[in-house]
């Protein structure tokens, strides 16, 4: 069943509309666990068994995750050091007819790693790049954020400093939509400091760390409460950063409350308020029943 899937993915389809039968190499994208060896799927086990070679950022790291599931495939590594170097080569093995598998040292590849050229190269030549989904720290940490998931921007790792660090800060705070940013431990603290004195102080905000993991934790407030709390208590471990968007000019979240209150007074639940502030201003629904919960 699971062979099946793998031969069906990599069928491609004849000019006229039909299947061939022919199985054809592809490029797989494999997501693998950010913490946890257990959110390993079954079919990216399946697809690492199945390829000539995987790649992988650190073939030491990947060694470890690779024994767990039995998986006997060469590995070679492919990181940002070699990655314009080893890409045409791989592109050769490619067209020769090997399928490979690209992994990242966690989570999934291509999001604040390696891989982009290898993709971009693969898509050009028309060799199947096919996703194998999974964990990612960045949706992880942003369904369980508790913040409006309807709209956001993935933000990465901010640039370290200067000019673009800078415009990368004025336009977080300047997004309607939730903003999910990576950060490495040591500068938690600082980036969250420079969101405050950036104008974003008052933000729905939280700090997820260790995902998957024994430790792992949300830390919620505002922005400025977080920052407090981290320009005083060393972090360890890695961290996600979710911070809620700025409200449409059009919002006023005073105006909100009181419209909260007064619905309230009137009788209605928490629930019922919440949904017709909804309804009525467009408000984000994290907003809404924060008032809601408020009033
Ligand atoms: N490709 C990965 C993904 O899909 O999540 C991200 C790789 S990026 C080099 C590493 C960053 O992801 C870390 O600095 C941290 O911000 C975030 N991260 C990865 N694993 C995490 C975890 N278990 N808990 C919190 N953040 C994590």
């Amino acid at each position: 069943m699971v062979s099946l899937l793998l031969f069906q993915t990599c069928r491609r389809r004849s000019p006229e509309g039909d299947m061939s039968d022919r199985t054809i190499p592809c490029l797989y994208i494999v997501s693998t666990p950010i913490g946890n060896l257990s959110d390993m799927t079954f079919r990216a086990v399946e697809t690492l068994k199945s390829v000539a070679l995987v790649l992988a950022e650190d073939t030491r790291h990947s060694r470890h995750l690779l024994d767990r599931y039995g998986i006997e495939t060469p590995m070679e590594a492919y990181h940002e050091h070699n990655e314009a170097r080893a890409t045409p080569r791989m592109i050769q093995r490619l067209r020769s007819g090997d399928s490979l598998a690209l992994i990242s040292d966690a989570g999934t590849p291509l999001i604040s790693d390696p891989g982009s050229t290898l993709v971009q190269a693969a898509a050009a030549e028309g060799i199947p790049v096919v996703p194998i989904p999974g964990a990612s720290a960045a949706l992880a940490a942003l369904v369980a954020s508790g913040l409006d998931t309807s709209r956001f921007i993935f933000l990465g790792f901010l640039p370290r400093k200067g000019r673009e660090r800078r415009e990368a800060l004025d336009s977080l705070i300047a997004a309607e939509e939730t903003c999910v940013l990576y950060e490495a431990p040591a500068r938690l603290a600082e980036t969250l400091a420079e969101l405050v004195k950036g104008g974003g102080e008052g933000r729905d905000a939280v700090v997820a760390r260790e995902l998957t993991k024994e430790f792992e934790e949300f830390r919620r407030g505002t922005v400025e409460e977080l920052a407090r709390y981290y320009s005083d208590t060393p972090v360890r471990g890695e961290v996600v950063i979710v911070v809620s968007g700025r409200l449409p000019e059009t919002l006023d979240e005073a105006a909100l409350r009181e419209r909260a209150y007064s619905l309230r007074a009137s009788g209605a639940t928490a629930r019922d308020v919440a949904r017709t502030l909804v309804a009525e201003t467009g408000a984000p629904r994290n907003l809404a029943y924060r008032l809601a919960q408020e009033t």
